[in-house]
């Protein structure tokens, strides 16, 4: 298992990054993106201590951690340079949290996000055709989350990135231990998006390759 967007006690989630780690672990999970929730207040401090505990800790042996942020509630017309900077900070991962229905997200978070080639855009809720698109020409990849609330717009993503030809990674956005559910659970959250066990493969292929994509790229 992979999953690349899950957040610790360094924003809202419950956890530590040490904890989280070692809870997915033992649930199976092989590569684990931590993107806690981020801004221009917070993000060196993110990065900075992810990249401390990637260098310093042992069981990096057993799980491999991908450091990133995930922008969140960033006005739109400020993403492009934070994602720049969260790259130059050192972040492997950036994500966006993009336009769930169930926030007041910023409208045309989801088109600065792709265009400012994050890489992931999160819960992009009511995605219109046209930002699907352009993310498939920028190879971005689309989330279906296992998350409650954000998971209410899956079908309609799964839907127009089937359509359209876009990539999707599925994701937990775990902000507690139980959040991280295991394979078996996530292979019937893509299910009930109306994807295939196929297209779950798929997914963790997609994540893998960014993971490969952004290690390497240091
Ligand atoms: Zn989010
Ligand atoms: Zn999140």
């Amino acid at each position: 298992m992979i999953d690349l967007h899950t957040h610790t006690f360094f924003s809202d989630g419950e956890l530590g990054p040490a904890e989280l780690a070692r809870r997915a672990y033992l649930k199976g999970y092989k590569v684990l993106g931590i993107s806690d929730h981020a801004d221009s207040s917070n993000m060196g401090l993110l990065v900075t201590a992810l990249l401390n505990l990637i260098e310093e800790t042992a069981y990096s042996e057993h799980i491999t951690i991908v450091p990133g942020i995930e922008l969140t509630h960033v006005p739109a017309k400020l993403i492009e340079g934070l994602v720049f900077k969260a790259r130059k900070l050192g972040a492997r991962l950036v994500v966006v949290h993009g336009e769930t229905i169930v926030e007041p997200v910023e409208e045309g978070t989801n088109r600065a996000a792709i265009e400012a080639g994050v890489d992931i855009l999160a819960h992009p809720g009511l995605i219109t055709e046209e930002d699907v698109l352009l993310a498939k020409e920028k190879n971005i990849l689309l989330e279906i989350t296992a998350k409650r609330g954000h998971s209410l717009t899956n079908g309609h993503v799964a839907r127009l990135a089937r359509k359209l030809g876009a990539k999707l990674i599925y994701s937990t956005d775990a902000h507690a231990p139980a959040d991280l559910l295991p394979e078996e659970m996530a292979r019937k959250v893509v299910q009930g998006a109306g994807l295939s066990l196929e297209d779950f493969s798929i997914m963790q292929r997609n994540a893998l390759e960014l993971v490969r994509k952004r290690m390497e790229a240091r």
